[in-house]
């Protein structure tokens, strides 16, 4: 059973993003829990909570299907001492928002070392960071998202992947999230059923599917290992809609939200009719 849905807007409040969800078809989805560009949010009010939880039963939304993502701010890998205890306060922060909203899971980019300290000094810090924030909370993953790798942003190989859960103390509640446009851009190459039996089997090697808490579904602008990031919608850019027909056929994948992140909204609606349709080919 594939969950696919959209990054929707929560303008408003959290409580209409499910409803937004709802509104596109879409059988999972993402959401910030507080404005992404701002450091400080006022605490999530008891009706907010409250309301979102009953449209999440009321549309059949479960923590399954849900992916919150942080705020583009955070930087768990910041080498410096104050913005890292910044970022560190923020993400916090963010677990215990989800948790207060009966999600299980936040999905985060590990971190940027800019060009200040080495990559491996900063996938300490992130470690480090990931590791705070668990003792904090209770109940929710932190999901890291692989990245194109553009600039000093760090987590652009599955193993710099592997190498911050190898540091990570609570195995239960570390997982990751692929965004089908940063692997390919960061050289993972998704175009071929060859290329994508390939790219997977080495994810499973050195991460394993059981970490995989969700998907980030997007077309990509940029080619194989340009290390750029820019989203594309599907089947318009280099990747095409071949790779999503695989995911989607692909019971791997079921189980966990399956997010668009593409750059024009309207097309979402037949974006999730076209990607359920793969699911039913199969
Ligand atoms: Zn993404
Ligand atoms: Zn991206």
């Amino acid at each position: 059973m594939k969950f696919v849905g959209a990054h929707v807007s929560a303008a408003g409040g959290v409580e209409n993003a499910p409803v937004n969800a709802h509104a596109i078809g879409a059988t999972a989805f993402a959401l910030f829990t507080k404005n992404q560009r701002q450091w400080v949010a006022p605490p999530l009010s008891p009706k907010s909570i409250d309301l979102f939880r009953r449209r999440c039963e009321e549309f059949s939304y479960s923590p399954a299907q849900v992916l919150p993502h942080d705020s583009y701010l955070i930087n768990l890998g910041n080498p410096d001492r104050d913005a890292l205890e910044k970022s560190r306060n923020a993400f916090t922060d963010e677990m215990a928002r989800c948790e207060l909203l009966g999600l299980d899971r936040l999905n985060f980019h590990p971190g940027s070392h800019l060009n200040k300290t080495t990559p491996e000094e900063c996938l300490n810090l992130i470690a480090e960071s990931i590791n705070m924030a668990l003792d904090k909370t209770h109940g929710v993953t932190a999901v890291i998202e692989n990245t194109s790798g553009q600039g000093s942003n760090l987590g652009f190989t599955f193993e710099q992947l592997r190498y911050i859960i190898d540091r990570v103390d609570d195995k239960t509640r570390i997982g990751v999230c692929i965004d089908t446009c940063h692997a390919f851009t960061a050289g993972y190459d998704l175009l071929t059923p060859e290329a994508f039996i390939k790219t997977f089997s080495e994810f499973d090697r050195i991460i394993g599917f059981g970490y995989l808490r969700g998907v980030h579904l997007n077309d990509s602008k940029k080619g194989l290992g340009s290390r750029v990031d820019r989203h594309e919608n599907i089947g318009l850019g280099l990747l095409g809609a071949e790779p999503f027909r695989m995911l989607m056929g692909d019971p791997r994948f079921d189980g966990i939200p399956l997010i668009l992140e593409t750059p024009d909204e309207s097309k979402w609606p037949e974006e999730i009719a076209l990607l359920k349709g793969f699911d039913r080919e199969i």
